[in-house]
């Protein structure tokens, strides 16, 4: 990952990295997006699943949002 910055389409404000994980039994839900803090417009960068077995942590299922 770069230091490369997204500013927000609608009013200029630099937007923030968030990383955000959502646990439903033993599957991990992560998301990683950029945020405007002014008008909350969301630009979604990637979507993971994490499952955890006996053997460790697979990842189920990885999407990469491009525009
Ligand atoms: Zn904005």
């Amino acid at each position: 990952m770069s230091g490369k910055t997204f500013n927000c389409p609608k009013d200029g404000t630099v937007m923030s990295l968030v990383y955000e994980s959502e646990k439903i039994g033993n599957l991990v839900k992560v998301s990683l997006y950029y945020k405007c803090s002014t008008c909350g417009y969301r630009r979604d960068l990637e979507k993971l699943e994490l499952q955890r077995d006996e053997q460790g942590v697979v990842i189920k299922k990885f999407t990469r949002v491009s525009q």
